[in-house]
């Protein structure tokens, strides 16, 4: 690497919700920054005004403040290059513009859309290019003064970058290696519109990288194609000396079957594509990961080993050390298919490192708003034993309601195979034995019902069985007898007693 202080950024267009392939692109981009003590900026692409929405961007810097990833400079905090927002630069762009005019690198096109489409019904595969621009309406047939003119008029233009034909455009790209393209395949790419007095995405893009002393570009594959045009303008511009270094990274895939992951996968298949959920103007909602359970820690994990690997059979990563074991060279050219159910399986591992009591300060708003009342201490103690068996906290109600509620009602399925016809008799004997039971804590009443077992020669598991239907109402949950110290003495009882009296 050459010694340029590492500078990265991310430049999304505040088009939209931010898409879970660009929360990837964005944690790559932080993690090589932070590897090599560089800078992490946020840029704010909104140069086109037709596709800008409402709220995007706040939604960008809420996303990244949930995931943990923090940027050294931005739009939403500052820095030494701000301003971040583009429409709030657009006072520089103009004079670039300027300077490939002058030097003849560009030129003004007046074509009308209507032109243009007719020209597209007469030229099969119409392009804007050098075979054809001569046949156009633009400067470079327009004599100086007519051009004059026309501007002077209030026609209006866009600039077209003039791009040389057939010669080889070599980018080096950091993951895909040497990348080579004809330029005859390139259009005139448009550069600036006189319409809105703004540059396109592809100006705008590469002075600002140029002016934010921009080390690497670390963006999604569907910008490859723009590469070669990028390589192009550095060079017109003069800046090829300092251009930063390109790494295109790999497409999510859907997980099932070939393509893009797009935003109508995550619903057609019942996973968030989304950081945070999002509101559309429709009033259509796309379903957020915050929403759904995932701790940050979780999602940042999965989406890291989602084109890149660390080239050793771990897994779980917490930040610290993805940015010491992270490297572009490990990244993948291949797309990588977007598993959720292995998003899922970082969540349960990342529960399971959480203690009860933080599991528990998560589950009480839960139990709060189904108006059950229990202390942080009973809590903790419930979740110790089930938390194994979820993988987010809002599916601990369904393990653990019957410690709270008890049944109303019994499982057919199990009351048939489990309810045996010296059932009721035994549980009546049970219940004389918890009494009996000072100290009701789960060993010890274990040992006494199992001594009681025992001597009477009772059949241990259809026993268990009918006590498990009797505090639970189905056949499921932790060991019976940890129930049983949780609800504790008296609500044993009580639940013995209504099953005896419900199923005879
Ligand atoms: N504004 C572009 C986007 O929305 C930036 C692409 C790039 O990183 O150059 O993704």
């Amino acid at each position: 690497m050459s010694d340029k202080k590492v500078r990265v950024r991310f430049a999304p267009s505040p088009t939209g919700p931010l898409h879970i392939g660009g929360v990837r692109t964005a944690l790559y981009n932080y993690l090589f920054a932070k590897k090599h003590g560089g800078d992490f900026i946020l840029r704010i692409e909104d140069t086109d005004s037709q596709r800008f929405v409402e709220g995007a961007e706040q939604y960008i810097v809420d996303s990244f403040e949930w995931l943990g990833i923090k940027f050294d400079e931005g739009s939403h905090i500052g820095g030494g290059a701000a301003p971040y927002r583009q429409s709030e630069r657009k006072y520089i762009y103009k004079k670039y513009v300027d300077h490939l005019i002058t030097s003849k690198l560009a030129y003004y096109a007046f074509d009308t859309p209507e032109q243009l489409d007719a020209k597209r019904a007469e030229v099969q595969n119409f392009q804007y290019d050098a075979s054809t621009r001569s046949m156009m309406n633009n400067s470079l047939v327009l004599s100086k003064q007519e051009v004059e003119e026309l501007i002077a008029a209030g026609k209006q233009y866009v600039v077209r970058f003039k791009i040389e034909a057939n010669e080889v455009i070599v980018v080096n790209d950091l993951i895909r290696g040497e990348v080579k393209i004809n330029s005859s395949v390139l259009d005139d790419k448009v550069l600036y519109k006189s319409s809105d007095q703004l540059p396109t995405y592809h100006l705008a893009n590469i002075v600002d990288d140029h002016l934010m002393e921009i080390s690497h570009v670390i963006r999604g594959e569907e910008w490859l194609p723009s590469a070669p045009l990028h390589v192009l303008l550095y060079r017109a511009l003069g800046w090829e000396a300092s251009m930063p270094q390109f790494a295109h990274l790999p497409l999510l895939l859907k997980p099932d079957g070939k393509g893009k992951l797009s935003k109508r996968d995550g619903d057609r298949l019942g996973f968030p594509v989304f950081p945070l959920a999002w509101k559309e103007a429709t009033g259509e909602v796309f379903a957020g990961y915050k929403e759904a359970g995932y701790f940050p820690e979780a999602l940042i994990n999965f989406l890291a080993l989602l084109g890149w690997n660390p080239g050793t059979e771990q897994e779980i990563f917490s930040m610290e050390e993805l940015v010491a074991s992270f490297s572009i060279e490990r990244c993948s050219k291949s797309g990588a298919k977007f598993d959720f159910e292995k998003g899922k399986w970082f969540n349960h591992q990342y529960l399971q490192t959480k203690t009860n009591e933080a599991l528990a300060e998560l589950f009480m708003p839960i139990l709060k708003e189904k108006n059950i009342d229990s202390s942080l201490e009973k809590t903790s103690q419930i979740l110790g034993l089930v938390k194994e068996r979820v993988n987010f906290v809002a599916e601990l109600w369904e393990q653990t309601s019957f410690f709270f509620i008890a049944p109303s009602s019994y499982d057919e399925k199990t009351v048939k195979k489990r309810w045996k016809e010296d059932s009721a008799s035994q549980l009546s004997e049970l219940i004389a034995i918890l009494e009996s039971e000072e100290n009701f804590s789960a060993q010890a009443t274990e040992s006494a019902v199992k001594t009681w077992i025992e001597s009477k020669q009772y059949h241990l598991g259809n026993l268990m069985n009918a006590f498990r239907l009797a505090l639970v109402g189905e056949a499921k949950g932790p060991h019976i007898f940890d129930i049983a110290q949780i609800i504790g003495k008296q609500e044993c009882v009580a639940r013995i007693n209504k099953a005896i009296a419900t199923l005879k």
